[in-house]
């Protein structure tokens, strides 16, 4: 069944089409999931026609790439920054809100590929900061990089509602993020700053119990307020903010706990705002093939969580509730 929310995170792009083309399964093209008609919801150039030019092939895919890291910082016990070398044109790919690359250790083998959000990029030297909370295998064995880091991207899917963000333009946003997805929340208030919207910032340090992107907080024109996620305290202050302030979105960072607490709140506000969230699937290689972050919906489609955009609401009433 072709769910007509759906959208592909990589459609128009120098990555589209994909292997997804090639075995009927496109996320947005009818022709493309072998039907016979012409019923798609994307309003850009259309896949088909490109497939169709290529000869039926797919375009090129992402390379992983061997970049220097420019600098290493261990934060507490468990967190490790990096700062790595990229190229002009992935730096720019990469400051789009939700983008994220895999990474891991040269020594490893490619199974070791974690998926790391960007926090901040610097056009001008061309590199980029992940903040990596070391959790398990893939995590820990990324602490025995020595000078060089292999890197896979850009890719885009990091946040849902993403279409939310873009729109915005002058507005008053309330960003929510806690522990370690303070890191992708950081983009995505450049980005809102960049297009003149206002930020209000509540910070949730998490289980790790440090706000490690206080130094990039400096820079910022935005409303900083420290909160607790987990206690009704916390909560209630969402609410209020909600209640009182005139926000068009709220952008939930954290764990899909984070974003159920959330969404109820913005429910008992009664106010009308958009929902954007981070991903949080298990993505691994990142283009809809490995199955891995297959989720399936309450409509009975399955979708892969690395490439489909979802509106925020969909997937909350698909796995929440
Ligand atoms: C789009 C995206 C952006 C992310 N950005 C960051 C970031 O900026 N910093 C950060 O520290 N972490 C980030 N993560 C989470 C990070 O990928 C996982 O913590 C990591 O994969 C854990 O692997 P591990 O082997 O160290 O631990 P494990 O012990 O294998 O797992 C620890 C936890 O991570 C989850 N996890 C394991 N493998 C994956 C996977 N392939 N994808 C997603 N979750 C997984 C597990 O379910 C478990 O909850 C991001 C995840 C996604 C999907």
């Amino acid at each position: 069944m072709v769910n007509h929310r759906l959208e592909c995170i990589d459609a128009g792009s120098e990555y589209c089409p994909c292997y997804l083309a090639e075995t009927d399964d496109c996320i947005i093209c009818s022709h493309l999931q072998g039907k016979e008609f012409c019923d798609c919801n994307w309003n850009g150039v259309c896949v088909y026609q490109d497939f169709y030019w290529l000869n039926e092939k797919k375009k090129d895919i992402r390379k992983t790439i061997e970049a220097q890291i420019v600098d290493k910082k261990i934060i507490g016990s468990d967190i490790l920054i990096l700062k790595i070398k990229v190229t002009k044109t992935l730096a720019r790919q990469l400051m789009q809100p939700g983008s994220y690359i895999f990474i891991r250790d040269p020594n490893q083998p490619f199974f070791f590929d974690v998926p790391m959000s960007i926090m901040r990029v610097d056009r001008q030297k061309t590199e980029i900061d992940v903040a990596i909370q070391l959790l398990g295998a893939k995590t820990k064995k990324l602490l025995d990089c020595g000078e060089k880091v292999l890197l896979k991207g850009p890719y885009w899917n990091g946040l849902l509602g993403l279409k939310h963000l873009k729109r915005l333009k002058e507005k008053n946003i309330l960003v929510i993020a806690r522990g370690i997805a303070l890191a992708p929340a950081l983009l995505v208030i450049e980005y809102l700053l960049s297009h003149k919207n206002k930020v209000t910032f509540m910070m949730d340090p998490g289980k790790m119990g440090k706000i490690f992107i206080e130094d990039y907080l400096h820079d910022l024109d935005i409303e900083v307020l420290r909160v607790n996620l987990r206690a009704e305290e916390g909560l209630a202050m969402v609410k209020n903010l909600l209640v009182y302030g005139a926000y068009s979105v709220v952008y939930s960072g954290g764990s899909d706990k984070v974003h159920s607490r959330i969404w109820n709140q913005i429910k008992d506000s009664g106010k009308d705002v958009q929902f954007v969230i981070t991903n949080n699937g298990k993505l691994c290689c990142g283009e809809g093939v490995c199955g891995s972050c297959s989720l399936k919906l309450k409509d009975g489609s399955t979708i892969k969580m690395c490439k489909t955009q979802l509106e925020a609401e969909t997937l909350i009433g698909g796995r929440y509730e």
